[in-house]
């Protein structure tokens, strides 16, 4: 038998229909690829015992052919998922040993479905971060390293954990959620799928909050099918989450195959950036040619504010966050240090409980809402949003079904390697990804080849509001072209 942890979802969900193993076993072989893989660094938590009890239910289900979209299938959950009776820290100080008392909608419609929770995943503190290194729980390891070198890599942030543990063979697909790239960068560091689908078609109820008007769920996944299969069950409506949307979920999975004859594919113009590595250069024309060979038509686009989007983003993002982590002051939750009255229990707490990254954006955050620099920049950055919006809109009102970028401006860097003295240097991870959230469009990644070091690199593609279907026809073309990609094991 070919080893459980080496099948996609797809395939693992044929082979326990057709009885071939079970969820148990399934569950067992992905344990213990976890313990085997503690270097990583991916989880956070291990749940054995709830994988187990959860299995043998889904196994149970299976024989009686009750089986849900998902049954059996080991999954690993970003530690922003509110997971009930479970550990949920958001790999923050601050939470301490919070035990939420509820489930997060979208965990609690993998479990409807059937899925077997692993553990929870590392991330960047609060999602905030784009290498996994701000996590109180240390960094994590990406499974690939470069060609001929043993440093240790980041997988990308926040979502890095998620998208380590995908790629390491670790669990069958993993929650993960994006604000700014969150789940298309770590995707595109590891060689996996990362869909960050429309604002408001998956329910943010139950996940920690970071900018509540840019945060989005998705899938990580090892293919474009298995993160179809994942974005059905964690989409819908959810009455707790007065942003999230209520249309019909589509069977995404029906998607895959569909012809992409005849769409148009914009290529924007101004994500031809300076000094761009000439490989990612060459992986974009290749990805676009791969699309034209299966007969959708190139056209040049336009998306003028481009530029603004970065900036704009960093006031938004910390704005919001800076108002969202007020919450974490000692009094319901979490951590507690002790001060002679309220006020410095406050601020003790939070001193002690915050990363330096969090305190970064707090700060900024306040400051872009404080009297007298409100119009500035909180403002300024609401209007350049609009005009980021309405740049794509003018696209979309052209015909363009979807549009192909890079990514990332680079592949995988060393731990320690960014970010240093200077936070923009990190912040400039995001450039391709945070318009789409600025902008609320749906938006994947697929892996689309490699580099000269022998590191990943993907390709994104983003699709008008509420179409990723045309995102996983279009994802599965280049997939199909470019092949799959799987790490050397060295841990
Ligand atoms: N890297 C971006 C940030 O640090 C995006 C993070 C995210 O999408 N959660 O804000």
């Amino acid at each position: 038998m070919t080893d459980l942890t080496s099948l996609t979802l797809a395939e693992a969900r044929k082979g326990l229909a057709q009885k071939s193993f079970t969820s148990l076993e399934l569950t067992d072989a992905h344990l213990s690829a976890i313990e085997a893989a503690r270097v990583l660094n991916a989880f956070v938590l291990e749940t054995p015992e709830q994988a187990r009890a959860m299995a043998r239910a889904a196994d149970g289900k299976i024989a009686s052919g009750e089986g849900g979209p998902l049954a059996g299938i080991p999954l690993g959950i970003k530690d922003l998922f509110a997971t009930r009776g479970v550990r949920t820290t958001a790999c923050s100080k601050i939470l301490g040993n919070f035990v939420p008392t509820y489930e997060s909608t979208v965990t609690s419609q993998l479990w409807r479905d059937g899925a077997v929770m692993l553990g929870k995943l590392n991330n960047d503190e609060f999602a905030m971060g784009s290498s996994n290194e701000t996590s109180c729980f240390g960094p994590v390891g990406n499974p690939w390293r470069r060609e001929g070198s043993n440093a240790t890599l980041v997988p990308g942030g926040s979502s890095g954990g998620s998208a380590s543990a995908v790629a390491a063979l670790l669990c069958m697909g993993a929650t993960a959620t994006d604000t700014g790239g969150s789940i298309r960068q770590p995707a595109a560091f590891t060689a996996t799928v990362g869909i960050k689908p429309t604002y408001g078609r998956c329910s943010r109820w139950g996940i920690v909050a970071f900018a509540s008007s840019l945060d989005q769920a998705g899938p990580i996944a090892r293919s474009v099918r298995d993160a179809a299969m994942l974005l059905r069950s964690m989409a819908g409506h959810d009455p707790k989450d007065t942003t999230s949307v209520d249309i019909a979920v589509p069977d995404y999975e029906a998607a895959i195959g569909r012809s992409v004859k005849g769409m148009k594919i914009g290529i924007p113009r101004e994500y031809r950036l300076d000094g761009m590595p000439a490989e990612i250069e060459k992986l974009w024309s290749e990805g676009a040619a791969w699309l034209e060979a299966a007969g959708a038509e190139l056209v040049e686009v336009s998306l003028p504010h481009t530029k603004y989007a970065l900036p704009a983003y960093y006031i938004v993002a910390p704005a919001e966050a800076s108002s969202n982590l007020a919450r974490y002051d000692g009094v319901r939750y979490g951590l507690r240090e002790q001060g002679r009255n309220i006020i410095e229990m406050y601020e003790n707490t939070r001193a002690e409980g915050f990363g330096a990254e969090v305190k970064r954006r707090v700060m900024i955050g306040t400051y872009v809402l404080s009297a007298g620099y409100y119009d500035a920049y909180y403002l300024r950055a609401q209007k350049v949003r609009t005009l980021i919006k309405k740049d794509f809109e003018d696209c979309f009102a052209k015909g363009v079904n979807a549009i192909l970028t890079p990514a990332t401006p680079s592949a995988a860097f060393g731990i320690g390697e960014k970010g240093g003295a200077d936070p923009v240097e990190m912040y400039l991870n995001d450039i391709f990804t945070v318009t789409v959230n600025m902008a609320g469009l749906p938006g994947i990644a697929v892996p689309a080849g490699k580099d000269a070091q022998g590191l990943p690199l993907g390709l994104q593609l983003i699709g008008r509001p509420f179409d990723e279907e045309t995102l996983f026809s279009l994802g599965e073309v280049i997939e199909e072209a470019a092949g799959r990609f799987t790490p050397v094991r060295w841990w």
